[in-house]
């Protein structure tokens, strides 16, 4: 039988399919465990795999590589006499921001954090694990670059034993915390049943302790072959794909069981409806199944035009059919849909529910856009792929040639939807174009690639300072000549969704009409049972009411942000005028939003810097000036790793004070970390 008949035969069998995606701190080994995997399902060759970097050195026409770290890969694996579709998604490129990880995750049910076991537990391993948590996604473990543990450290068995125990531990309790309160299972990653593995990336082997007790052998073991410096004997008697592989089968959740809980947490519709059943249940086929499918990015193809690439949640997807773009509101035929199968791509027709795919048909498509066979009036869609980091940077921009305004325009049109982490946008009060972005070095990257195509003149960066609340307000009641309207408001943060109790405040059946507002990443909510009562002139008044309070928050008049409305009811018996709905709205909004004590607040980055012992004086003194603080201190041989706390606001031009008194020895990542409250004597400052 063909691969693409074997795989189109297991795309049909949910309980054997695993949609997984790697994640990791930057340089822990994430792209050569993966090259390493995808030789093992026999699309690279041995020699190539475990020397990833090889790949992006090679021609054009033999780069496969990356043909393969943009799409979604499907591998077959065999454990015991059954086979395994497992979708290797997005495997992400060398430099990626954690927007693009978001994404993977919205289509993947499990991921392997690959943790360095020098580095251990960095500040982004902790962040992907709570994204991976906030998408349902289920953590698991594998320990990398082992052999730096012998060769470098020179750690006995026993301590690399115990190494990897706090490793895990570590992992744990971090999947515990960002768990918590929240309603999935009870994930906890072991050795003793092969949910952690570890070894080797780069010399392509690996262990689990039921392994070990399988094959008698040990760390001593391990630890004489690298001293004799025949490591390589490894690969052969410990091959990575096999602890891999059976974690990945045994550990991570088929698309069936994982839906059961993941839909609640991406999809805020009634569950007990037909549609909410369809997909909490992964079906395939039976009446009232609509097909629901969640994309994740457009890639360009020199054949097909622009592919889109997703997760089937409901249905079956057939070629050549018409489908709703739910959040765009437009309809569209899917031409054709195919599978990645290493570098080449494969038609393959009717995929039902718990697989990913790549159609062709339907243009660029905003990432995580719904797309749906049934019409967008009976469909909640997904919830917006939630980016941890927030855009807390601004800059302004303009042509430098005014005759390039439209080209500017088009290819800012391009970048905001090829980035998660940009925001374009027009000053609503000067008319200036703005970006919004992770930091100076994000915007300055974004400039420059730009600038191949339009020159333009930079404004100097701005921190985004914005008026937010910690809690929900209580049910706030207005009135104001005759129009009465009653409204809560609550942070827009999915650790702490909506309450059970405030869903059904907000309406019986679960149907919800949502604006939201990019740029300052607010929204409105207004149950559809209301919504549609109200004439189209009060809808648009209401807005105009809300999107007032929220330009000019009540404390500062800065603009608030994360912060969602909730429109309870709105009544009037005075007859509906602008002058009257507009302020009404505006001062609702704003004592909900002094009632849930909101405060003018700035963003702050958590900072991570590596250097040699002797510079702690020299960093602390960087750091102190800067309003920071160091917040831990880890030694690792003669290198000390630094967390500390960094105001946005501070932290421009850091790369040159870090670089100077370090004499270039130091390595630092920021990235943004939370909101604090403005300090009373920096408030003059903003
Ligand atoms: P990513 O940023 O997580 O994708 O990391 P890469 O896979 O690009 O690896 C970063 C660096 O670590 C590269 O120089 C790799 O060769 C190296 N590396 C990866 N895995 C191992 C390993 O198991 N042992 C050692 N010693 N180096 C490794």
């Amino acid at each position: 039988m063909s691969q693409v008949k074997k795989i189109a035969l297991l795309m049909k069998n949910q309980k054997n399919i695993r949609n997984v995606v790697l994640v990791a701190h930057i340089d822990h080994g994430k792209t050569t465990l993966s090259d390493s995997l995808l030789a093992s399902g026999g699309i690279l060759a041995p020699s190539i795999a475990g020397e990833a970097r090889a790949l992006d050195f090679l021609p054009e026409e033999q780069r496969r590589g990356i043909t393969m770290k943009t799409a979604n890969i499907s591998l077959i694996f065999k454990k015991g006499n059954e086979d395994y579709l497992v979708n290797l998604i997005d495997s992400p490129g060398h430099v990626d921001f954690s927007g693009k990880v978001a994404r993977a995750l919205r289509i993947a049910d499990g991921a392997i954090v690959v943790i360095d076991a020098v580095e251990q537990v960095m500040a982004q391993t902790e962040t992907v694990i709570r994204q991976c948590i906030a998408e349902g996604v289920k953590p698991i473990l594998f320990i990398n670059k082992i052999d730096r543990l012998i060769k470098e450290l020179k750690l006995s068995a026993k301590q690399i034993a115990e190494r990897i125990e706090i490793i895990y531990n570590n992992f744990n309790a971090l999947v515990v915390k960002f768990a918590k309160g929240k309603n999935l299972p009870k994930w906890r990653s072991s050795t003793r049943d092969g949910s952690v593995v570890f070894g080797s990336a780069l010399h392509r082997w690996a262990i689990s302790l039921p392994i070990v007790q399988e094959t008698d052998i040990t760390f001593e073991k391990i630890i004489e072959l690298y001293n004799k410096k025949e490591e390589m004997i490894l690969q052969e008697l410990l091959p990575i794909e096999k602890p891999l592989i059976e974690m990945i089968i045994d550990h991570l959740p088929n698309p069936i069981d994982a839906q059961k809980y993941r839909v609640q947490t991406i999809w805020r519709g009634d569950l007990t409806s037909s549609v909410g059943k369809a997909m909490t249940e992964c079906r395939a086929s039976g009446e009232d199944v609509p097909l629901i499918f969640c994309t994740t990015k457009t890639l360009r193809d020199q054949h097909a035009g622009s592919l889109v690439l997703g997760r089937i949640f409901s249905g079956i997807l057939t070629e050549k059919t018409e489908v709703y773009l739910v959040n765009s509101n437009t309809k569209a035929k899917i031409q054709n849909a195919y599978v990645f199968m290493g570098s080449d791509k494969k038609r393959i027709n009717n995929i039902p529910a718990g697989n990913t795919v790549a159609v062709s048909g339907l243009g660029t498509v905003h990432p995580g856009e719904t797309i749906a066979s049934i019409s967008p009036k009976e469909l909640v869609p997904f919830e917006d792929i939630e980016y941890l980091a927030n855009p807390v940077v601004t800059i302004a921009l303009e042509p430098k040639m005014l005759r390039d305004l439209p080209a500017l325009k088009r290819a800012l049109e391009r970048f905001d939807l090829e980035d998660p982490n940009l925001i374009v946008t027009t000053d609503e009060k000067s008319g200036e174009i703005l970006l919004l972005g992770l930091g100076e070095l994000h915007l300055e990257t974004v400039v420059t690639d730009l600038s191949e195509e339009v020159a333009c003149t930079t404004s100097p960066p701005i921190v985004i300072i914005a008026e937010r609340i910690n809690k929900s307000s209580t049910k706030i009641n207005s009135e104001l000549f005759g129009s009465k309207v009653s409204l809560f408001v609550q942070p827009i943060n999915k650790t702490q969704p909506i309450s059970e109790e405030e869903q059904l405040q907000i309406s019986a059946d679960g149907q919800i009409y949502i604006e939201k507002f990019k740029q300052y990443n607010n929204e409105i909510i207004i149950p559809q049972e209301l919504f549609s009562k109200l004439s189209p002139e009060t809808k648009e008044h209401i807005i105009t009411g809300v999107k007032d309070a929220l330009l000019t928050g009540p404390i500062s008049s800065k603009p608030v942000f994360g912060v969602r409305v909730i429109i309870l009811n709105f009544s009037t018996d005075n007859g509906e005028k602008y002058e009257h709905t507009v302020p009404l709205l505006r001062n609702a909004v704003w004592d909900a939003l002094r009632n849930g004590k909101i405060t003018p607040q700035e963003p702050v980055y958590r900072i991570q810097i590596t250097t040699p012992t002797t510079y702690l004086g020299k960093i602390t003194s960087i750091l102190g000036k800067r309003r920071g603080s160091i917040v831990d201190v880890r030694t690792d041989q003669d290198l000390l790793i630094i967390t500390g706390d960094l105001p946005v606001a501070e932290s421009f031009h850091i790369d040159h004070d870090l670089r100077s008194d370090t004499e270039g020895r130091a390595f630092w990542q920021m990235a943004f970390d939370r909101y604090e409250s403005i300090p009373k004597s920096e408030a003059k400052n903003f």
